[in-house]
């Protein structure tokens, strides 16, 4: 898999104690992106993604695991190969989009992007928005994104945003 680096203990990509990876290579190209090194998909390094699961595995005090970018569903299998080892392990699985809830799910059933998306607890969609940026929002970094739980808006085919203050947030689906 082609990465920008990973994080083994980030308190800033969802909650509680989380073993970041952002993925290389991104086509939204938001304006103001705090990213941009990350755009290239040909930029990065490419790490086996037995590695990088290892490297996920190695510290016990880890809550979840979050794929963050450039755009994870640019490498959805690999991807999708790391949520599942980190579901094995109890842990939540928290995924950061530029593409909607929306977009994803027209993706289609058996595709790469709706096998991962359904791995996910909590998606936080849609691309940077300049003129919506806010501090105000945690977790976000513009007003039009979104956290959705990810198992409620399949089985009721819409998009469910998750509250804040979330109540049981640190709850979904692991430790
Ligand atoms: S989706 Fe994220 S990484 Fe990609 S350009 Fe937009 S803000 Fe940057």
């Amino acid at each position: 898999m082609r990465i920008a680096g990973t994080v083994q203990e980030s308190i800033v990509d969802g909650p509680g104690l989380r073993f970041t990876v952002f993925a290389q290579g991104c086509p939204h190209r938001c304006e103001g992106c705090h990213n941009p090194q990350t755009h290239d998909a040909h930029g990065g390094t490419e790490r086996p993604v037995s590695d990088i699961i290892s490297e996920m595995l190695k510290n016990p005090l880890t809550d979840g695991l979050t794929l963050s970018g450039g755009e994870p569903f640019a490498q959805a299998e690999d991807c999708a190969e790391i949520a599942e080892a980190a579901k094995k392990a109890g842990l939540n699985v928290w995924i950061y989009t530029g593409y909607t809830f929306e977009e994803l799910v027209v993706a289609g059933d058996g595709s790469a992007e709706r096998n991962l998306l359904g791995l996910a607890d909590v998606l936080v969609d849609g691309r940077f928005i300049l003129a919506e940026r806010t501090l105000e929002y945690p977790w976000r970094g513009s007003r039009n994104q979104r956290l959705i739980d990810v198992r409620r808006s399949l089985s009721e085919g819409r998009a469910a945003e998750l509250p804040y203050p979330a109540e049981p947030i640190n709850n979904l689906g692991g430790k």
